[in-house]
Formats: C-alpha cells, structure tokens, sequence
C-alpha cells in the first residue's frame, strides 16, 4: 500500500472527566502529543468535579472504580468518598503531564466538519483547529430539575445534588428531598441525623442493596499493595475478572441473578420491620432493574424519628413547602433535587455538524445512536468515549473507556502513517450493530418492566448488552468493512497542524 509522509495528527478532546482523561494518557501513552482537551468546569473529573453533594461515595468498589494505568494502592476506604475519587483524578492529571494540554472553563460551543478537518470554537471565542475530535462529554452531566408549580414562589432555599452549593446551611433545617435513586438514597443519609426534619418524596420506590460502604480500607492491606506493585496489579485484575460477575447477572436470568435478587429483598425484610413502612418501600418491579441502588444506612436513616417516606405525589410547591395529592403541606425550609438528569444529551446541546453540514440533532432524530459507543455515521474523524450504549451498571467505566481509547489510537496510528485522511463508520455498519444491541437487550434485567433513566424517548435501552469479552473483541483492531475510509482529502494548510 503507497502510504503519504509521516504527519503528526492533532487531536481535540471534549471533556476531563473519566473518559476524556483515559483518552489523553492513552494517546500521551502511545506517543501523541498535539491534543488539547477542553473542558467546560473549572477542574478535571467529570462528573467528581459537579457532584458534590453530602454523602457524595462511590458505590462501586475502589479497587475496581479506577485507572488500569493509574491503579492506587492507599485508597483510605472500600467504596471511596467523591472528594478521595476527585483528588485521585487530580493527581493522575498531574502524574501523566495533562495539565499543559487542558484548558478549563472552556465549554465548546460549536464543532464543524470542514470536509477536511475539525474547526471547535469555545463559549470565549477560542477557536482550536484538529484533525480529529474525541467527545469524551459523558451522560450524567445536564441535571434535571422538574418543573413543579409554585417552585419560584418558594421561601426557602433549593438545591439540586449535581450543583450543590456549599454555603447552603442543612443543620436544624426541615428538608425535603425528592427522589428516590442513587444520589437520592446518599443525601438522605448523609443530612437525616443532622436535619429537624427530614422528608424524602419518593415517587417509585427503589430495591436497596446493603453493603458496609462506610468500611475502611485496612492498612495492612494498603501497606501489602503498596510493597507490591505486582499484586497491586493482579488485585487489580482480579476485582475487573470480579465485576464479570456483575455483568453476567444482569445480562442473563440465572440462578445467580435471582440470588441477588433475594438478597435485596432480605435487604428490606432485615432492616424494616415495620409492615406497612415496609410495604411502602417495595418497589413493584424486580431488583437491579432500575440502576440498582446500595446503601449500609439508608433504610436507618429513613426510619428515624425526624425523618418521613412520602409517597404521594408532588401537586405544588407553596411559598412555605411542598403540597402532596392528599392536600396535605408539608413545611419545609429547603428542597434538595434528587431528581437525575437529562441522560441522552451527551454532546448537545454544542452545535457539532459533521459532513456536509449534518447536526447532531438530525443524525440522531430517533435517539442516540452509534457504532460500539465509538463513531457516528456523518460524523468523519469523530469518535466517542463512553458514547452511546455504555455499559454504565454492568462493566467497568474505566476499563470501557481506555479499550476504547486504545481502539481510537489504532487510528491516529494509521492516519500518522498516512494511510487516510478521513475515517467514517457506515450507516450498514452501525445499524447491524444496533439491531445486535437491541435483540441482546431481550434477556437484560433492565428490559424487565420498570420505568429507568437507561429508557431513551424511542424507548430502546441506552446500555450496553454483552459482557467484557465482546466488547473487548469489538473494540481491539477496527473492521475496515466498516468504515469509509478516505485518502482523498485535499491537502491540509500545515500551518495549521497544531490544535494549539
Ligand atoms: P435517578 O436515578 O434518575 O433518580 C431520579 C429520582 O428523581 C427518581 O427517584 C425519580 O423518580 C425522581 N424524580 C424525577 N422527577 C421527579 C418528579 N417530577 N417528582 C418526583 N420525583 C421525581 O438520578 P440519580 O439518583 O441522581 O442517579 C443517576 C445515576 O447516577 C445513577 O443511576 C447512577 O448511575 C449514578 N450515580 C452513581 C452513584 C455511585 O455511587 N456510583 C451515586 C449517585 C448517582 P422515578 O423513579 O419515579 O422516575
């Protein structure tokens, strides 16, 4: 094959959170350099960078909720707290050199396909010029807030757990929190003890895992792993081949799955012994449909004797509190929105437009949609990390997105080589892969009958439906029957081959 000069690509990448992070040290890693990232917060960390609310933890075990190229052997505690997860991401930014290519504060307005190169202009004005965008953007990051009659006539304060604000007092206040999912089931917790008052509106009530997610980590442990950066690793190794069980759960309805099953049910039968109380809390849809929720305190916290479980429904926020169906006024001096986010916004609302003038809004007219969460058909030297049908709920994030990397720089290594100008995954390519997603959705917990943010407005199911392995296989060498793969670009201004 007649290969053009060796060229050095320049890469933007859009995001410094989990995903735009593992891009850039595996790019770093393989020897690329001209990339900016540009991210819309004022620090690194992604969703660890907004959130942070009262009992902020992760409730994926640390050993396993980080960087297989950054593993930390002194996490201080099993399921870390978000500040311990958002200085970890701070000083992997810091080990791999990050910091010269990231600019902060700095959200993309627009991102336009000339036909040749990317052309990315920033909320200040700051245009960059790249060969190749990364949309390392996430899923969780537009917080919804329901507009709920009465809300600006409110006398109180209003917060939304994606946005919190530190000067907010919650110590001796009456609290409302709506909603009843993951952040919901924390910040209950967390401000219970401390509140007046403290009433939880939960519209769908959530199956609860226990788990001891206050535990330490043991220092004997933290020494052993700190003098053995190979067992480090095979821990490592272990608790991702560990979090396969996980995945096997969800996917497939076995024995193993109804075991988990029947001890989220113990989980509420052990810890709520009250009958009707325990009534109210059980949901009528099978465990781990929804994004299963874990908690050591919640179901304590909830049974307090300054706390309440609101079920009726929300008819109207009054200037003194919020109004239930029943007609009933519950006071209260501050509403913390639990409430979740708008999920399948990824990119939007940046005007990105692709080849010939195509937006993001009509490629993706009936929903989110791409080719093994990594390219869109119109959208050529674009790819995603954690994209569309990530396996957020069975697979490691981490993992997903440094394969995923990886499979990009497969790429940048060939349009260095000069082999193409131009990469764009095709429309059959990505379809056959959608239909694979949407019949191996079948046998999913997920598809089991509950009403979850995983459900996009066309109703498909926005996750990823096979286990590591397959992804894996789809994610290591690109399928050139796949792609339009186009050495035929006109020639590029070399002064413009840097993105800075
Ligand atoms: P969520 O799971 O989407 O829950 C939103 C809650 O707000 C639900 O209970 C929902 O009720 C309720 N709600 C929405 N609109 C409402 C309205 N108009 N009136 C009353 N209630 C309303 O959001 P989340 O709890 O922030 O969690 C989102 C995801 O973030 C999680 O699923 C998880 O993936 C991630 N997360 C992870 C961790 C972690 O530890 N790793 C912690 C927090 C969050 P319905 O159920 O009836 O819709």
């Amino acid at each position: 094959m007649t290969t053009k000069p060796y060229r050095e690509p320049s890469i933007i990448i859009i995001g410094a959170g989990v995903a735009g992070i593992a891009a850039a040290v595996t790019f770093k890693k393989a020897g690329f350099e001209d990339f900016v990232i540009l991210e819309k917060g004022s620090d690194v960390g992604g969703v660890w960078f907004w959130n942070r609310y009262p009992g902020l933890t992760c409730d994926v075990p640390s050993q396993v909720y980080q960087f297989g190229f950054a593993p930390k052997a002194d996490w201080s505690r099993i399921w870390a707290t978000g500040a311990e997860i958002q200085r970890y991401h701070a000083d992997v930014v810091e080990k791999f050199g990050l910091r010269e290519h990231l600019r902060l504060d700095s959200e993309v307005t627009d991102a336009v396909f000339d036909g040749n190169r990317w052309d990315v202009t920033v909320a200040d004005g700051t245009r960059h010029r790249a060969d190749f965008v990364i949309a390392a953007t996430g899923v969780l990051h537009h917080p919804f807030t329901p507009d709920i009659p009465g809300l600006d006539e409110f006398a109180g304060a209003t917060v939304h757990t994606a946005r919190w604000n530190d000067s907010i007092v919650t110590e001796g206040k009456r609290i409302a929190v709506i909603g009843s999912g993951s952040t919901g089931v924390q910040v209950v917790s967390a401000l219970q003890p401390d509140a007046a008052t403290l009433t939880q509106f939960a519209r769908t009530p959530q199956w609860v895992l226990w788990a001891p997610m206050g535990l330490r980590q043991s220092s004997l442990v933290t020494k052993v792993l700190l003098a053995s950066p190979a067992l480090r690793d095979r821990v490592y190794g272990l608790s991702l081949w560990a979090s396969g069980i996980l995945a096997d759960v969800v996917l497939r309805p076995t024995w193993r799955r109804r075991l988990v099953q029947r001890f989220a049910r113990w989980s509420l039968r052990a810890q709520v012994r009250d009958r009707k109380l325990r009534e109210t809390l059980t949901p009528d849809y099978q465990p781990l449909c929804k994004r299963q929720v874990v908690s050591g305190t919640y179901y304590q916290a909830i049974q307090a004797a300054n706390a309440e479980l609101v079920t009726e429904g929300i008819t109207e926020i009054t200037p003194a509190g919020i109004r239930t169906a029943d007609g009933r006024e519950h006071e209260i001096d501050l509403i913390v929105f639990a409430t979740g986010f708008h999920p399948h916004n990824y990119m939007r609302p940046m005007n990105l437009r692709g080849r010939d003038g195509l937006t993001i809004d009509q490629a993706w007219e009936k929903g989110p949609r791409a080719y093994r969460m990594s390219a869109i058909p119109g959208f050529p030297n674009l790819f995603t990390v954690l994209g569309p049908n990530s396996p957020t709920g069975s697979i490691s994030l981490q993992y997903s997105a440094e394969l995923t990397s990886r499979y990009i720089t497969r790429w940048l290594e060939r349009f260095r080589a000069g082999e193409f100008d131009t990469v764009e995954v095709t429309e059959d390519a990505t379809t056959r892969f959608n239909d694979a997603v949407a019949e191996a959705m079948g046998p999913t917990v997920w598809n089991t009958g509950c009403n979850s943010w995983y459900f996009t407005e066309q109703n498909t199911i926005d996750l990823w439906p096979f286990d590591r392995k397959t992804m894996t296989a789809m994610l290591t060498e690109p399928d050139d029957h796949d792609f339009l793969i186009n050495r035929n670009a006109p020639a590029r201004d070399s002064a413009e081959s840097s993105t800075r």
